[in-house]
């Protein structure tokens, strides 16, 4: 077996960024069990990320591992397989610094009915970038849940490329949504998750 690269230590600004969107994200019900995973961007070919199979709301230092663009671990931790999504993000948006992911229950539910999930006259969408007004229609993209997850970045890629102003989501799973720093990446997770939870309600008194 390959000897592990050395990597630098993690910066401790990032393991509290990342364990503190874990508490948020935990508050707020969107990382049942151990639900989810959260990143932020190092330098160009390394990111911290959460370790495999830890609790979000209960996170310590030594739940935040470092892995390189290709989801490779550099510290002793074993990544969990959506690394590579997270990945995937960094490599095509450099802009991107910090990506989030959780499964909350509105996601989860209107991800599993046939319509399109699909936002019109929201106030919140100018929280995304590129949204100056609330008089527009945005579609949330939808991909099949998939285990092999080098095939789900191949199904996610040119819809990315294409432009995902919301992020997206994973059919019954759980959303993506990333920003230029945590704190943008959580305002935006927030904007999401207040859009899904309005649709189910809205769904719901339509019936
Ligand atoms: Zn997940």
């Amino acid at each position: 077996m390959d000897a592990m690269p050395p990597a630098p230590d993690t910066p401790a600004w990032a393991i509290d960024a990342v364990c503190e969107a874990g508490r948020r994200m935990d508050r707020l019900g969107w990382v049942p069990a151990t639900a989810g995973n959260i990143s932020v961007r190092l330098d160009g070919s390394r990111a911290a990320i959460t370790r495999s199979g830890c609790h979000k709301g209960f996170m310590t230092p030594a739940d935040v591992m470092q892995v390189d663009m290709d989801g490779k671990a550099l510290t002793a931790a074993k990544p969990s397989a959506e690394t590579l999504l997270h990945c995937q993000l960094y490599r095509l948006f450099p802009k991107a610094g910090a990506v989030l992911h959780g499964h909350s229950v509105a996601g989860t539910v209107l991800s599993m009915q046939p319509e399109p999930i699909r936002f019109t006259g929201y106030e919140v969408v100018k929280a995304f970038e590129g949204q100056a007004t609330h008089d527009v229609t945005i579609d949330l993209p939808i991909f099949s849940n998939d285990q092999d997850i080098a095939r789900l970045c191949r199904a996610t890629e040119p819809v990315l490329l294409a432009g995902a102003p919301l992020g997206y989501y994973i059919q019954g799973h759980g959303c993506y949504v990333w920003g230029p720093d945590m704190k943008a990446a959580m305002a935006r997770l927030e904007g999401l998750e207040f859009l899904l939870a309005c649709e189910l309600e809205r769904r719901k008194l339509e019936r």
